[in-house]
Parts: C-alpha cells; structure tokens; sequence
C-alpha cells in the first residue's frame, strides 16, 4: 500500500521489494524480525516483529489474512522456539491487511489480546465513538495520577473492546466520481475472509489504545505513539529504555507511505506531516523497525527526507496547475502520476495533496456540473 518515491530506470531492487526471507534475527534485546511473504505494488515482503518475554510473546503486524502467510508464521515461530499459543498479545500498526490480516487466527488459537489504536477503521464508516481530540498524552498523565475529567470518563468508554466494522467500496469519492476500489487482488482476499470463517474475520480489538498510552509487555514499556497520516489509525511504539521505534508504515526506509485523501480527516497530509515531526523529536532511538524493509538507525534523517519529497510533491502540483489552469483531481493525477500508476490510490494522494494546498489558502475549489471538483490554484 505504498508508492515508490521516484521511478528512475535501472536502479537495483529497494529493500521493501525483497521477497521475505526464512531468517528469523534478533534486531533488538528479545525482539526478533520475521518476514512474511506479500506481493503488492512495490512490496515484497511485510515484518512481524516478535517481542519474547517470559510469559511468551508480543506479535507487531502479523501478516496478510491468507492460510499461507499463517503457515510462514507458524514455520517461523518454530525457529524460534515459539508457537502460536505462546502469543500473549498481537499489536496491530494500522488497518492495512498485510498488517492486521493473520490476527483473527492468532487470537482465535491462542486468546491474545489485541492493541490497536481506537480510531482503528476498516473503511470510512462514521464511528459510533468519536475520536477524542485531546491531547493524548496530556489525557494519559491525567488517567495515571486517578484525576477524572470529562473526556476522562469518556475515554474510559473508548476503551471498551470494540469489532471493526468491514469495508463497503461503493459510492462517490468526495472529489467526484466512482469511488476507488482496491486491487482486485485485495477485494478477492476481503471475499475470501468472509467464507473462511471465524478465524479469519476482523477481530475484536480488545485493548483500545491511544498516544500517550504505556504498553507493559514482559517487564518492558513500549509508549504508543499516534502517528496519523498514512492511515488515521496509525500506531508507533517507542521503547526508550532499549532505544527502539517500531515504525509500522509512518517511516519505511527508501519509500513513502501512500497518503490518502479518503479518510475521515479532512487533511491528512498536514496530520502526515505533524506525525512526522513528532516522530523526529522523539529521544532516546538508535533503532528503527519498519514494517518493510530493514532496521535503520537515523528516525530524525528519514523523517525529514520523506516530508522534503512531499514539499516537492506539492511544488510539481503548483507548477502543473499553471500549465493546466482549473482541472479536476483526475487531471491533476495524469500529470503527476505516470500512466502505470493511474487509478485510484493516485487520484486519492493527488486529492490528499491538493486539499493540502486548498487549505493553505493556495487554492480555490468549486464542484462542476457533473459534480466533479475543480481546483484553481
Ligand atoms: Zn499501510
Ligand atoms: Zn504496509
């Protein structure tokens, strides 16, 4: 679900390419990387991370939904000396399948709880619960010290265990048009999760979570941090006193994350570009693990590289609006994405980006008579 961040020919495969490998190492005290197959544009390979401890341990993003991503975990494990019902408790980044996908069978054979962030959405769906826009860790202090506000007490509903509910691709997008479906590929394997019964349906979350939260997993601490922007939903963890950041998707090593422009957040790119201070404030890392590809030591250095590209990207938006005047999101699309990429994770990043701009005060935009937006910068 991410997007190359330049297409210059002949260059060598990037690491999130990499088919997964069967090494099982250890990247950190008692974390081990494992590798899961997936294959999605530009994607070879997912990690799970497994956090050992001495009740048994911690799953981080646990691969795709498919019988064969399971299988590959359940060989891994083994390598490890671990198996399925030694898993205590299975975080999940954001709600993306090749991260969220093998908890429904993790949980089903082994009753781990599942950590999720509270905004965890499987499509665009309003929720029943409201996200809590306080600040997370203001919230978190308050909740330690026993000092009940009212967003105390509502938060405290928040994290009642809650089931997402599945997606429905159909409809307009908010820029007009149909709205974007996923990969066939993708529609398929949502298909399919509904015939292969329980186990692989969406679980419940049973532990909420927001920033600011402190994740106790054997004796160690792992502080949430809410990192929206790739999706709403998106979850880090920092562990300090070991100097490690599980990045999931907000920072992978030579790729961007795909923002999209349908989410429930009216400009995801500025809450992408905020998470991504946040991230590159936060002391104590000498060790980053991303979702895809391998461990990396600078947050600080990558944080600001992916924001950079993103400035560009808006710059190339401008100049393409002198060259075509009022367009439609689509328009904009042909020219900043190559034809290969068309479609509707382009045109939703093209939203994402001319929202941005719009809400800078850069541009102007008004619906046609077919009901399309039309931007003027
Ligand atoms: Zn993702
Ligand atoms: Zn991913």
């Amino acid at each position: 679900m991410e997007k190359k961040e330049d297409t210059k020919a002949k260059r060598p495969r990037r690491q999130e390419q990499e088919r997964a490998s069967e090494e099982v190492s250890e990247v950190a005290r008692d974390v081990l990387r494992i590798q899961l197959p997936i294959s999605l544009p530009g994607l070879g390979h997912v990690n799970c991370y497994a956090i050992t401890d001495s009740e048994g341990a911690t799953l981080v993003d646990p691969g795709l939904p498919t019988p064969s991503s399971f299988k590959t975990l359940e060989l891994r494990l083994k390598q490890a000396q671990l198996k399925i019902e030694d898993i205590h408790t299975v975080v999940v980044t954001h709600s993306h399948p090749d991260h969220f996908g093998g908890a429904g069978r993790i949980v089903a054979r082994s009753g781990a709880q599942l950590v999720a962030h509270r905004s965890f959405s499987l499509g665009l769906q309003t929720d029943d619960t409201p996200e809590i826009s306080v600040n997370d860790l203001e919230a978190h202090r308050h909740a330690e010290s026993g000092y009940q506000t009212e967003e105390g007490v509502e938060r405290q509903r928040a994290r009642e265990p809650f089931t997402p509910k599945p997606p429905r691709w159909s409809g307009k997008t908010p820029w007009g048009g149909t709205s974007p479906r996923p990969p066939l590929k993708m529609r398929l394997r949502f298909r399919l999760m509904g015939w292969m019964g329980r186990a692989a349906r969406f679980p419940a979350i049973t532990r909420p979570a927001f920033g600011g939260d402190i994740l106790k997993l054997g004796g160690r601490e792992f502080f949430v941090v809410h990192t929206p922007g790739h999706t709403e939903d998106h979850i880090c963890l920092h562990d300090p006193a070991e100097e490690i950041f599980l990045a999931g998707d907000h920072v992978l090593p030579t790729i961007t994350p795909h923002i999209s422009g349908m989410t429930r957040n009216p400009d995801p790119l500025k809450a992408f570009f905020e998470s991504l201070d946040e991230a590159a404030a936060i002391k104590h890392v000498s060790q980053v693990l991303p979702a895809h590809g391998h461990p990396f030591d600078d947050l600080a250095k990558r944080c600001h590289a992916i924001k950079q590209h993103h400035e560009e990207r808006l710059d190339h938006v401008r100049e393409i609006a002198r060259d075509l005047g009022p367009a439609t999101v689509d328009a904009f699309m042909h020219k900043l994405f190559k034809p290969r990429s068309w479609g509707g994770m382009a045109a939703s990043e093209t939203y994402a980006h001319l929202e941005h701009i719009r809400q800078l005060g850069g541009a102007d935009a008004h619906r046609d008579s077919d009901g399309l937006l039309v931007y003027e910068l």
